[in-house]
């Protein structure tokens, strides 16, 4: 069996920012933050962030460009502020924001994703979902509000589990989606669906993509993906049954893997991972119970 305990965090585990809450409603407090000529401010897009070689590019709040402004919150008493913007200006260094949120550090990489999910939000939601009419932001960037009928919009999560299914031989099952290259593998997953538990969705996800009933669903830690707004959460499950039955759709191929088997697949590069970034990288090695080569 595979124990939740595991010393590796996978990216964007350990969020160190004091979010600030606090703070959100004060404008004279974040008027000051942002004429502060120290003040660092980073920029991001939906889809792409400004870096500094393997860091998040800090501009001065003056040269900002325009934007919604956001406060992200406090890092060792240094106050963390990011303008959303459309676009990315290219001398501001944009970078793809998952190939950059690789290679952050785990403060950085919780800044990055706080900002990116507010800005996913922002992106899509410009509209009161109560009465049609246009929102303004409020809350230094985290509720908008409509000026019509004063409804208050939050930014949404939307929850996804995935999980590391695991066979009375201790193999572990991995599945390749329909849309992917040959060699590539995963750990299976799905979203949440209403008056559902987290439980729930892992028992029905495996049984609807693979036919496998499981059991001992257990909770193995969450990750934040706001690409555009989930939340990862990820579990180990034991399988009642070995026999494969794939969905065909959504799923086109499933296998069991025995620990020498991944190893030795991966190595050659006819089995290819996920990356190093994600939860499902972490599960797997979780159960393996060391480092493996081939990401994607
Ligand atoms: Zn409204």
């Amino acid at each position: 069996m595979v124990g939740p305990a595991q010393e590796r965090s996978h990216s964007f585990a350990r969020s160190r920012h004091d979010r600030l809450a606090h703070r959100r409603d004060d404008p004279e407090w974040l008027d000051a933050r942002w004429s502060d000529p120290d003040a660092a401010v980073l920029v991001v897009g939906a889809d792409a962030v400004a870096m500094d070689g393997d860091d998040l590019r800090r501009v001065p709040a003056a040269q900002a460009p325009p934007g919604e402004r956001v406060l992200l919150g406090s890092v060792d008493d240094r106050t963390s502020l990011a303008v959303i913007v459309d676009q990315v200006p290219p001398e501001l260094h944009p970078e793809p924001v998952r190939a950059a949120g690789g290679r952050l550090d785990a403060t950085q990489g919780a800044l990055l994703v706080h900002a990116v999910g507010l800005a996913n939000w922002h992106a899509t939601h410009p509209r009161c979902a109560r009465c049609g009419e246009r929102t303004e932001i409020a809350q230094a960037g985290h509720v908008r509000r409509c000026p019509a009928c004063s409804a208050l919009h939050f930014p949404r999560t939307d929850p996804a589990v995935i999980m590391l299914v695991t066979d009375e031989a201790d193999r572990a099952l991995l599945g390749r989606h329909a849309s992917w290259p040959p060699q590539r593998y995963s750990t299976l997953a799905g979203f949440v669906e209403p008056g559902e538990t987290l439980e729930d969705a892992v028992r029905r996800e495996v049984l609807e993509e693979v036919g496998i009933a499981v059991t001992d669903v257990t909770y193995a830690g969450s990750q934040p993906w706001p690409f555009p707004s989930s939340l990862m959460v990820g579990f180990f499950a034991a399988a009642r049954s070995a026999s494969i039955q794939v969905d065909g759709s959504e799923i086109a191929d499933a296998r069991w893997f025995t620990r020498a088997e991944v190893r030795a697949l991966t190595g050659s590069g006819s089995l290819v991972l996920p990356g190093l970034v994600s939860i499902s990288r972490w599960l797997i090695e979780g159960w393996h119970g060391d480092g493996l080569s081939g990401t994607w």
